[in-house]
């Protein structure tokens, strides 16, 4: 079968990495449940085209969305990080009661709440009804939606117009890339500005980030690309700002292609860095999927070592990008005991195919592990501050990305 790009429909040809056959990341197990659990492909292609790196669409929508029960567990950094933006926002445009911020998924208000706060107008649009629910109880005007252009065309005819316009981490898990961008310019003022948070293809090349490749994650974005395709949709970027969330994320400013807004020096700066890595030819992409081999025979190397030294390892967090790392490595409760994860409603579950069952972090103490292997790195020194307990039997800490790190 031959796979097209999700943007301009080129055929794909250029594998970027092949993680095998997996289990969807968010799709917690619980126990007793015959296994093995579904699995379906996952592989990451570049397109040669336009350099966009995709995983098609494998499973059906439904099967992704349904299972959408639970908020995101905000954590205070991330929560600290939208109070900024929405302070450095209303000043930056001058918003106030006349304007309108408008955010595509808004999950449960998390980042608007702050433009409430500032007394200026704001409108969420969110699919999932019960996290809607739960906006609107903290004051944040929300509307149950996928965005896309009807969306769009329908809210215009409401008049609803934004000065401001967010998407944080959503444009990388749209199926339908196109449609939703088209949304945008149908919504924003003449001299509005969107702003694109999403986290950034040249750290998962050069930093090895493979686990942040899963099933629900469509779209691995550049600058490169995300210029051509604000181009294609009347729309051009004029700053970047980068961002240390994710593991390193680009924040990108675009506003209509028409509009007022001079270019920022952050544009060059990136336009320039990704140049340099060669993400306009076919070099940059080739060499990924064996810099992802290396760090699946080093893990595994390590595992198999600290088995046949009787050391008893555990895991941390029970986070999508652990479950890409453990099924594609093929680890088991063989080589890991169990993971922890401090949302209870993980807690009692299994993970999707390495079948690690998911305990409260109170379990380290009590079962005392010689390593500990923290599979969302990107949190990995919140979680060595927090647990500062484990040096007392001597325990340590593992990470597996970029590379083998016992610390
Ligand atoms: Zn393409």
């Amino acid at each position: 079968m031959t796979h097209r790009c999700r943007f301009c429909a080129a055929p794909l040809s250029r594998v970027l990495v092949d993680l095998g056959h997996t289990p969807l990341a968010n799709s917690y197990v619980a126990p007793g449940t015959p296994a093995p659990d579904p699995a379906y492909e996952l592989c990451a292609r570049v397109c040669d085209a336009c350099f966009l790196v995709q995983v098609a669409d494998a499973v059906p929508a439904e099967a992704i969305f349904s299972d959408y029960a639970y908020f995101s567990s905000f954590s205070t950094g991330w929560l600290r990080h939208c109070e900024a933006y929405a302070g450095a926002m209303a000043q930056r445009l001058g918003l106030g009661p006349a304007s309108r911020v408008v955010e595509i998924a808004s999950n449960d208000g998390y980042l608007l709440q702050y433009f409430v706060q500032r007394g200026i107008p704001v409108l969420g649009i969110e699919p999932a009804a019960n996290v809607a629910e739960a906006a609107r109880a903290r004051g944040v005007a929300t509307e149950v939606a996928f965005f896309g252009r009807a969306t769009a065309e329908r809210l215009r005819g409401q008049g609803i117009a934004a000065d401001l316009m967010a998407s944080n981490n959503v444009l990388a898990h749209v199926p339908d890339i196109n449609d939703f961008v088209a949304g945008v310019p149908l919504l924003l003022k003449p001299e509005g500005v969107w702003t694109i948070e999403f986290p950034h293809l040249l750290n998962l090349i050069e930093l090895v980030q493979f686990d942040t490749i899963y099933h629900e994650h469509y779209s691995y974005l550049s600058l490169l690309f995300v210029e051509r395709l604000l181009a294609a949709h009347g729309l051009r970027a004029f700053e970047v700002e980068t961002q240390p969330t994710h593991g390193g994320s680009l924040r990108v400013f675009a506003c209509h292609a028409g509009a007022g807004h001079a270019d920022g020096p952050g544009l060059a700066a990136v336009r320039a860095r990704e140049a340099a890595a060669g993400l306009d030819g076919p070099a940059a992409y080739d060499d990924f999927g064996p810099r992802v081999e290396r760090v699946r025979e080093d893990f595994l190397a390590f595992l198999r070592d600290a088995k046949s030294r009787g050391k008893a390892v555990a895991a941390y967090g029970a986070a999508a990008k652990g479950n890409t790392l453990l099924n594609y490595c093929g680890v088991g409760t063989d080589l890991i005991a169990y993971v922890v994860d401090r949302n209870p409603a993980k807690q009692g579950r299994l993970l999707p195919g390495s079948r690690l069952p998911i305990h409260d972090p109170a379990k380290l103490y009590e079962t005392r592990p010689d390593y500990i292997v923290i599979l969302p790195w990107n949190i990995r020194e919140e979680v060595m501050e927090q647990n500062l307990g484990i040096r007392e039997w001597g325990g340590r800490w593992v990470t597996a990305i970029p590379g083998l790190d016992i610390a």
